[in-house]
């Protein structure tokens, strides 16, 4: 059996261009490369915050390190969540409603299974796939926000919050840069936020890696003023190859399989919060063009970039003047969308 694995990390990049008043912080966080830039900072503890916030965040997210609150809840060692835990819980719900299930937060033993959090993933056998499958729903979860009571009914159900965990941990970041009145630019493994408005009045350039392995490097460009948040989600940022076919780690929770989505690449821009581009890019790759095409014209205060697997592009109609390609060939059609 042949296999090769490849981890692709930086999949979407700050264009640099720093300023004067601009100091960056980079540590190794949550299996991923964080950085965050503060411009014109005045309270030197807020760097030290940040990166605190983030540990927290892995803290309650995680569900590898036995001792972290997420893998104690798998487990069933405890069914009283922490306020940033039972936040979670309750959005990566409401997300699984609002993409009809093309987000779930209980593929974990799915995921666990595939191994990609393990560094060493493997095809599955079918059987065990299909075996796990109906374990992915909500009727194996005793939810009670308001108790802040969680409590997962069979052992082959469990969370895995590796779709949503950097951007909740960004939102940590965002609103302690906002209490400190810091514009900020917060890069964790490739989710970017921006806090507030750039002082030197020049807009946010965020570069879009491009999914092929031909140059150019990078797709293309979005800029824009003020705070928001822009997340991607491929079938280039984790995969491997056994016996010549390419597996994936973004699931189709109706299959188990890797999505066949037809796209290679899909990018979610959020004025609203991190989290919500970070979720929404790895369900809108589980629903492909035509669904999550959809999807775009009811959700007009979403922007989307969908990179197709024949390299064409789609882009939702309010993105459409803060986007540059980087060649002809990137030049995206443009989907219609009702007014917000
Ligand atoms: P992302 O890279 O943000 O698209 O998230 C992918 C990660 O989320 C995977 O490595 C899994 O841990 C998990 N995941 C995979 N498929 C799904 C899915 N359909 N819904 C929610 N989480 C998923
Ligand atoms: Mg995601």
């Amino acid at each position: 059996m042949k296999r090769s694995i490849f981890f692709i990390l930086a999949f979407v990049a700050p264009l640099s261009g720093c300023s004067a008043k601009a100091v960056q912080y980079s540590e190794w966080k949550m299996g991923t490369p964080c950085s965050v830039r503060f411009y014109h900072l005045k309270d030197k503890s807020l760097p030290a915050r940040c990166f605190e916030a983030i540990d927290e965040t892995e803290h309650a997210l995680d569900v590898v390190k036995s001792t972290d609150e997420a893998a104690a809840l798998n487990a069933g060692k405890t069914d009283r969540v922490s306020p940033l835990l039972n936040e979670t819980i309750a959005f990566s719900l409401a997300v699984a409603e609002k993409t009809d299930g093309a987000f779930s937060p209980l593929l974990g033993r799915m995921t666990a299974l595939w191994g990609f959090s393990s560094g060493q993933p493997q095809k599955p056998q079918t059987e065990e796939i299909k075996r796990l499958l109906p374990f992915a729903e909500t009727a194996f979860l005793d939810y009670r926000k308001e108790d802040n009571f969680c409590t997962l009914k069979s052992r082959d159900t469990a969370f895995d919050f590796g779709a949503v965990g950097k951007g909740i941990a960004s939102d940590e970041v965002s609103r302690l840069c906002e209490a400190a009145q810091t514009t900020a630019l917060i890069d964790l493994g490739g989710n970017i936020q921006t806090v507030g408005s750039k002082p030197n009045g020049e807009p946010w350039r965020i570069s879009l890696k491009s999914p092929l392995q031909s140059p150019p490097p990078l797709f293309g460009e979005l800029t824009f003023y003020g705070s928001c948040a822009v997340s991607t989600s491929g079938d280039y940022q984790k995969f491997f190859y056994e016996d010549g076919v390419k597996y994936h780690h973004i699931l189709d929770p109706k299959t188990g399989m890797p999505a066949h989505s037809g796209l290679r690449a899909v990018t979610v821009v959020s004025e609203r919060s991190a989290a919500e581009a970070d979720a929404l890019s790895t369900a809108l790759f589980v629903m492909g063009l035509e669904a999550g095409s959809r999807w775009a014209e009811k959700n007009s205060d979403i922007g989307i970039i969908w990179f197709t697997s024949d390299n064409r592009l789609y882009i939702t109609r309010n993105l459409a003047e803060r986007f540059t390609p980087s060649a002809a060939a990137f030049t995206p059609t443009v989907l219609p969308q009702t007014e917000p």
